[in-house]
């Protein structure tokens, strides 16, 4: 054994995917160290924890951290109960780091600055593969690590409101206006929303359970008004598959909002492409930019920004990474879960060959491995840290045997034409998307697919602000 093999593995992140990662290390006996920056074990899970996942429990428990709780007498619950984030924290994530085998191995308060490669900056090949993994942390401490498993997920780095990717002009200033996602609506965050006029911009499934939590508080809060913004034509695709849906909690989400944006109580306007933010006597004016060079506002209280979340790989800037130029993946993922072209983010079995870089020892993996892309489940994770971690253990024909038991896919053919209740003058209706069925991920797939109306760069036709979109 050399040097290098003694020093353990480090895994950067507690989440549902870090601990996985970290049962299979004992599993096969290699010394690890998990590295967590919240106080807990699913810090960031503990920050949606008012909302209920729509993958049952069984997709949410890794194996080998199942057998680990098991022989500990754990308590399983109902395989088909759909738990809330508080839930996967409080029944399966703290249990599974309160274990002996586990606890020792974790360090809460611990973030992770910057990996490099001990005395070797990126330039540098000679030696490398055999040069420990150098892992500094926010306090300045510093560890050496023979590989390092990064599952720090997405959380922290949320997509701007900008349409074009950058934060939208005056994003900043109007930083007291912005909800981060998924706000808890019913619980803490009440008082932020009650009687107030909410604008979530988004298509995706936060934008959708927050929308459903805005419509509950307006039928208990006069002067509650909620709007639901989205860049594309229809919000076909945000309904999902309906009772077709093979997660049956995702197809009764989109159901019962496309009930609130028939009936009313929730307003959508499509074609929405944020522009600038303007605070205003106490308020925010919300500017969108059409294809003609015209513009529109529309005036609220608050504004949910529900636009995703994009991979942070600073901490990994001194490594040799081989990220898509699209999706910050890896290149070999990528083209798996591009949301542009997969309408229905089928995803095959993948594992340590798919995730390397040409920094060998390094692997991201869970919700960061996706990238931009927004169609994770934490059951691919899980067959991920499963090869990962047979890999590091030189186990190539397990790593190399990779399986995937994803959920069958919910209806993904749903027609972008098909925009019932919308707002439609923001943009003119796209032309009817191809069907496609696969395995889904995330919301219906094909996120990306929808056209969008393009923003032209033309002076502002003067005039035109007040339109369908002003309130
Ligand atoms: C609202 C919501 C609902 C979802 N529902 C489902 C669902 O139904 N089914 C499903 O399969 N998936 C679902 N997902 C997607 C995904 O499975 C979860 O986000 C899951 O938590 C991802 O696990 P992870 O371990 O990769 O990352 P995370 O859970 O985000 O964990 C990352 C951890 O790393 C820590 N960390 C971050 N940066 C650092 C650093 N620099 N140093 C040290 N630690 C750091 C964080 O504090 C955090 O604890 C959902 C996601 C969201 C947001």
């Amino acid at each position: 054994m050399s040097t290098l093999d003694e020093l353990p593995v480090v895994v950067i992140g507690a989440g549902p995917v870090g601990l996985a990662a970290a049962a299979h290390l004992h599993e096969r006996g290699l010394p690890f160290l998990v590295l967590e920056a919240g106080d807990t074990a699913g810090a960031a899970v503990r920050q949606w924890g008012h909302v209920r996942v729509f993958s049952p429990w069984r997709y949410n428990v890794d194996p080998a951290a199942r057998r680990l709780l098991d022989d500990a007498g754990w308590v399983a619950p109902a395989e088909d109960a759909l738990p809330t984030g508080a839930e996967l924290v409080a029944d399966y994530l703290q249990p599974l780091a309160e274990l002996p085998q586990l606890k020792p191995h974790l360090r809460y308060g611990a973030r992770v600055e910057a990996i490099s490669r001990l005395g070797l900056d990126r330039l540098r090949t000679a030696g490398r593969e055999q040069t420990p993994l150098l892992i500094r942390l926010a306090d300045g401490d510093e560890l050496l690590a023979r590989a390092v498993i990064d599952a720090s997920g997405t959380w922290g780095t949320p997509n701007v409101l900008g349409a074009s990717g950058l934060p939208a002009r005056g994003e900043t200033d109007a930083a007291a206006f912005l909800e981060h996602a998924l706000p808890d609506v019913l619980g803490a965050d009440r008082h932020r929303f009650a009687g107030r006029h909410t604008l979530v911009v988004g298509a995706g499934h936060s934008a959708a359970n927050t929308l459903l939590s805005l419509a509950e508080l307006a039928a208990a809060e006069p002067g509650t008004e909620v709007t639901w913004a989205i860049r594309s034509a229809s919000p076909a695709r945000t309904y999902g598959g309906g009772d077709a849906d093979a997660l049956p909690a995702r197809g009764a989400l989109g159901s019962r909002l496309r009930d609130h944006v028939d009936a009313g109580r929730i307003r959508l306007l499509t074609g929405f492409s944020v522009h600038a933010l303007t605070p205003a006597d106490g308020r925010v004016a919300v500017v969108v930019r059409h294809a003609d060079g015209g513009e529109e506002s529309i005036v609220v209280d608050r504004i949910v920004a529900a636009t995703g979340f994009r991979p942070d790989h600073s901490i990994a800037a001194e490594l040799r990474l081989d990220l898509d130029p699209i999706m910050g993946a890896t290149r070999a993922l990528a083209p798996l879960i591009d949301p542009n072209e997969h309408s229905c983010g089928t995803v095959p079995p993948h594992g340590a060959d798919e995730l390397a870089h040409p920094e060998v020892g390094y692997y991201a993996v869970g919700m960061k491995s996706y990238g931009r892309a927004p169609t994770f489940l934490m059951a691919t994770g899980y067959e991920q840290v499963r090869s990962v971690v047979a890999a590091l253990a030189g186990d190539w024909d397990a790593a190399r045997d990779v399986q995937l038991d994803l959920p069958g896919t919910g209806v993904c053919n749903s027609n972008p034409a098909d925009s019932t209740g919308a707002d439609s003058c923001c943009g003119p209706a796209p032309a009817a998307q191809p069907a496609a069925q696969g395995l889904a991920t995330g919301i219906s797939g094909g996120l990306l697919s929808a056209p969008l109306s393009l923003i032209s760069l033309d002076t502002p036709t003067s005039g035109q602000t007040g339109g369908c979109c002003s309130s």
